[in-house]
């Protein structure tokens, strides 16, 4: 499906030297080189990519990564940084052969203090891990991907990741503090700071995050966290169609109300969620599910409860009256792109994003492309953010074509309405072609000049973010 980039391939000999080399330095236990077991490192959630690496290790330690970006630099053989493996983008998908380095073992939390309101840990940390142990403490720590019971902090940092809350809380990048590095070569490279405020030299952390597995590894990152919100309502209202609730999305954000999440599921979607077994008002054609906390709740419920439904479209909104009916509503919201998946045999999520006033004008767009390629598409996302999930869905191989040029469209549509390509998953494999769309030659070009300062001879996740000749030309 996703046209591979043209990238060197390391030299079986270099391969060879670098399998002696690494199961020398970090003992065989961490180093996979069987083929079916280094198999299951080849691709992420996307499916892009697959080529099966020559190896893969299973870091346990800062000095374990920072051997094997010495190792990289020596042979010449590319590495491909890699998490949970949940990216939406091929991120931690393999195309050149060579070795995967795995931080999955590096979970240990190190530190949490409560006075200075900040967590440092490994980037094996599972997020939804983290959520859980640090309010424990009172304390709260927002990014929530909706795969946070898999993904894992070095993931998230890697592709600045979002969530449902990130409308009033922001998405990762607001979170780091700090990051601890390690550099092609080997070297290791301490960024940020524990303060809340710090404006010293260039902000390389935040060229970090986001920098999609392209720039370092990480070995630690220092997270800011907050205090707990005290209380929480959710409230899920439901609508005769989507373009009813993207209205009623656009009356919230312009009444000036930001609860913490605006989740918006179009009419496949509340389908697809209601054929999974979850029971949902047969009258509904789209719905939203919305959440807020923090103080003076009360009043925030009443205003939101009273915007939404007082448009055209309602059919009802209804509160969640105790924490289980909350998870209960929650737990539909997170089942909810697995169960569009089973709509079809192949399913592709984009991830773009719109100024919020826009979203019923993409939404009449997503529509209008639809239709004139003939491809099936749902639609769902944080729409408080316009950060909205467009997945095409096609039964036959041979749709692929009209499916790719409803894609482009839709980047295209994306722009046009002064929006971005990719709100949270990022452009690793699958969005590279598009880059163009969006940024300029001159941008392309100061960020490659970027990533040689960092990584001169492109053996840190070649293939990444920037279109080659392998790609499609847009
Ligand atoms: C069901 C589902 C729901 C999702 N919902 C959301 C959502 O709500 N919001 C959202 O933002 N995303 C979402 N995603 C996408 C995905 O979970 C995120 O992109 C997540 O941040 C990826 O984390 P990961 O640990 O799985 O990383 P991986 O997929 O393993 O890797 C992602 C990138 O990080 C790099 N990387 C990994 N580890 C390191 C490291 N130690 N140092 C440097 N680079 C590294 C990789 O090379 C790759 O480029 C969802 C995915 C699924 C399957």
């Amino acid at each position: 499906m996703f046209p591979l980039p043209e990238v060197v391939k390391p030299s079986a000999s270099a391969i060879d030297k670098a399998k002696i080399e690494l199961e020398r330095a970090l003992g065989p236990s961490k180093v996979l080189t069987l083929p079916e077991a280094c198999a299951t490192y080849s691709t992420d959630d996307s499916g892009a990519g697959g080529v099966t690496p020559d190896a893969v290790v299973l870091a346990e330690t800062t000095e374990d990564v920072r051997k094997t970006l010495e190792i990289v630099e020596k042979t010449g053989v590319p590495v491909v940084p890699r998490a949970g493996g949940t990216g939406r983008t091929g991120g931690a998908a393999v195309v050149a052969g060579g070795i995967v380095l795995a931080t999955s073992a590096m979970k240990r939390v190190l530190e949490i203090d409560r006075t200075n309101l900040l967590a440092v840990v490994e980037p094996g940390v599972v997020t939804g891990e983290l959520h859980a142990l640090v309010e424990k403490e009172a304390l709260f720590y927002p990014p929530d991907p909706n795969s946070l019971d898999s993904c894992q902090i070095g993931g998230n940092v890697a592709e600045n990741a979002g969530g449902p809350r990130a409308f009033k809380y922001g998405v990762t990048r607001e979170y780091v503090l700090g990051l601890e590095t390690v550099l092609v070569g080997g070297s290791i490279l301490s960024t940020g700071r524990r303060t809340t405020k710090g404006v010293t030299g260039y902000d390389v952390t935040a060229l970090f995050v986001g920098s999609e597995g392209t720039l370092g590894v990480f070995t630690k990152a220092i997270l800011k966290l907050v205090p707990k919100p005290q209380a929480i309502a959710t409230i899920l209202a439901l609508y005769s169609d989507v373009n009813a609730a993207g209205a009623s999305v656009a009356r919230l954000v312009s009444g000036g109300i930001v609860p913490r999440c605006i989740e918006m599921l179009d009419g496949i979607t509340v389908q697809a969620v209601r054929s999974s077994g979850v029971p949902i008002d047969d009258r509904a054609g789209a719905l939203l599910l919305i959440e807020a906390d923090g103080p003076a709740l009360e009043r925030e419920v009443e205003r939101i409860g009273s915007i939404v439904s007082s448009g055209p479209g309602v059919v009802d909104v209804v509160a969640a009256q105790d924490a289980s009916q909350r998870a209960r509503l929650w737990a539909a919201r997170k089942m909810m792109s697995h169960a569009v998946r089973k709509l079809a045999k192949f399913k592709l999520s984009e991830d773009i994003v719109v100024p919020r006033t826009k979203i019923p004008e993409l939404l009449a767009r997503v529509e209008a492309l639809g239709q004139k390629e003939n491809v099936k598409h749902a639609t769902y996302g944080h729409a408080g953010d316009g950060n909205l999930h467009v997945n095409f869905l096609w039964d036959d191989p041979a749709e692929e074509p009209k499916v790719l040029r409803a894609i482009e469209a839709l980047m295209r549509a994306t722009i046009e309405l002064g929006g971005t390509l990719s709100g949270e998953h990022g452009i690793g494999l699958a969005k590279a072609p598009y880059l163009p769309i969006e940024q300029s030659e001159k941008l392309i070009a100061v960020q490659q000049d970027l990533k040689r300062v960092f990584d001169p001879k492109n053996l840190l996740n070649p293939g990444k973010i920037f279109p080659s000749p392998g790609h499609r030309a847009c």
